[in-house]
């Protein structure tokens, strides 16, 4: 299978993951890789490696987190926008990363997070979430809406 995918500095945040050629509508590109661990878990490791700015979680809809740190793919590195170009579909445990448009070659790959924090209410911990993707309509989070 020819590489669809290729990770290399992002202009919006770290590394990013970008199109190696143009991609369909509805194309599956990767599988996002990680240990499945629960949101208890995934706040503590949050706590310790805070300070370099860079998460790989994955909010389960049960509630559980896939932690692309830890036998985690390229699919960790793909950044967050409110207007993605890719969506997550998640069957079981595993999450599946499709082309949700058309994207050219070279084109930077993006997933709206949604994560949602339950858990986590407070200030500290949804500032550390901000969303900086200047997308217009930009939610200024990452975070689900009422989440
Ligand atoms: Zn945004």
């Amino acid at each position: 299978m020819p590489r669809r995918v290729v990770v290399r500095r992002s202009p919006v945040h770290g590394r990013g993951v970008f199109a190696s050629r143009a991609l369909e509508p509805g194309e599956q590109l990767l599988e996002y890789n990680g240990k499945v661990i629960a949101w208890s878990a995934a706040i503590r490791q949050y706590g310790k490696s805070g300070a370099t700015g860079h998460t790989y979680f994955f909010g389960l809809s049960n509630g559980r987190v896939i932690d692309g740190g830890q036998r985690g793919n390229s699919a960790r590195w793909l950044n967050h926008s409110c207007h993605a170009n890719c969506e997550a579909i998640e069957i079981e445990d595993r999450v599946f990363i499709h082309a949700s448009l058309a994207i050219a070659p070279g084109e930077e790959l993006f997933l709206d997070y949604q994560l949602t924090v339950d858990d986590l209410a407070d200030e500290e911990t949804r500032l550390s979430y901000v969303c900086r993707c200047n997308a217009l309509g930009c939610r200024g989070t990452m975070l689900a809406v009422g989440s």
